[in-house]
């Protein structure tokens, strides 16, 4: 390329712009910035003039003008034809990025398991309590990689359905499966498993197939060969009573998939004496919680006869995975026996 190609605007979009120029090996003269407030910087080691010193780059220029922001891109544009860029070919490439940079560029950085999409980026979501700010707790607080933008799941569900994929055979094989509080994502997954007998649970009317409290199942003893309930036990007084219900209606070779908020800073915490919602808030982070599990919480259920197998991502996969993913770098999800 004979001209000096310049890109104009540093933010998100220049940047995915560059990203994709070099894996052409494309060479970046400079990015260019309509102000610079400390002095003139640089992007990839590629120096970030202003607007000004843009006018003094001597020879033939490819602007390519890489703002999100449509009416300032025009803006941008009229300006540098008006001044004194007239001989320079300018693009504004805001559109181009949307329908084409996208998916090229950062189709290889994120991808949701659940949906199978590769994505721009997973949604921040999560609890910014107090409780969730002072205490590091794993599956609750603020993530910045939560939620997919296509099929709404959830970091800490994507890492159910990993481990569900790697260490049962609940999307292969003929079984029937007991699901608590039971996530879309995973609903629909099971469900194209024409073999799985499935059915699924809620406390609450009209979130599931049936009507269940989990500590009085309305099933037979020994029937389920799996049973998934994830961020159903902290809500629950008598977890005693609920463990010995799971462990009647599973088969006595049968799986639990579990999971909950665990605070990694403490050890489990549970005061049946606190009735309030106002003090559950205070204490566990959330008000219908009755517990916050802490790091003992393998031990805490052990005492009621599980066998407990641990899995995190921090342990199967690498970093660039777990980011790639949308996943929770510490999250736990347990596969469990009796
Ligand atoms: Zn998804």
């Amino acid at each position: 390329m004979k001209e000096k190609l310049i890109i104009y605007g540093t933010g998100n979009f220049g940047k995915r712009l560059y990203e994709c120029l070099r894996k052409f090996d494309i060479s970046v003269y400079c990015f260019c910035q309509t102000q610079i407030e400390n002095g003139e910087d640089s992007l990839y080691e590629i120096p970030i003039i202003s607007l000004h010193t843009l006018t003094k780059i001597s020879g033939d220029k490819l602007i390519l003008i890489a703002i999100e922001n449509s009416q300032v891109s025009n803006y941008i544009k009229t300006n540098l034809m008006n001044q004194f860029l007239e001989d320079a070919k300018i693009f504004e490439c805001g559109n181009f990025i949307k329908s084409n940079l996208n998916s090229f560029v950062l189709n290889e950085n994120q991808y949701c398991l659940m949906c199978n999409s590769y994505i721009k980026e997973f949604i921040p979501s999560g609890n910014e309590g107090k409780i969730f700010l002072e205490h590091h707790i794993i599956g609750g607080g603020y993530r910045k990689n939560c939620v997919c933008p296509q099929c709404n799941s959830m970091d800490r569900t994507r890492w159910v359905l990993y481990v569900l994929k790697k260490y049962t055979r609940i999307f292969n094989e003929p079984c029937r499966v007991l699901h608590f509080a039971p996530e879309d994502g995973l609903v629909r997954r099971i469900q194209a498993n024409i073999q799985c007998d499935y059915y699924t649970c809620d406390i609450e009317s009209g979130k599931a197939m049936h009507v269940v409290d989990v500590t009085d199942i309305p099933f037979r003893d020994h029937v389920f060969d799996y049973i998934i309930i994830n961020h159903v036990l902290e809500h629950i007084e008598n977890e005693s009573l609920a463990v010995s219900e799971l462990k009647r209606v599973l088969k006595p070779d049968g799986k639990i998939i579990l999971s909950f908020p665990i605070c990694m800073n403490q050890k489990t915490l549970e005061d049946l004496s606190i009735k309030t919602k106002e003090k559950r808030q205070e204490i566990y982070g959330q008000e219908d919680h009755v517990r916050l599990y802490g790091y003992d919480f393998k031990e805490w259920l052990e005492q009621y006869g599980l066998k407990i197998k641990v899995y995190s991502p921090k342990e199967e996969l690498s970093l660039e995975e777990i980011t790639r993913y949308g996943l929770i770098c510490d999250d736990i999800c347990m596969v469990c026996s009796f």
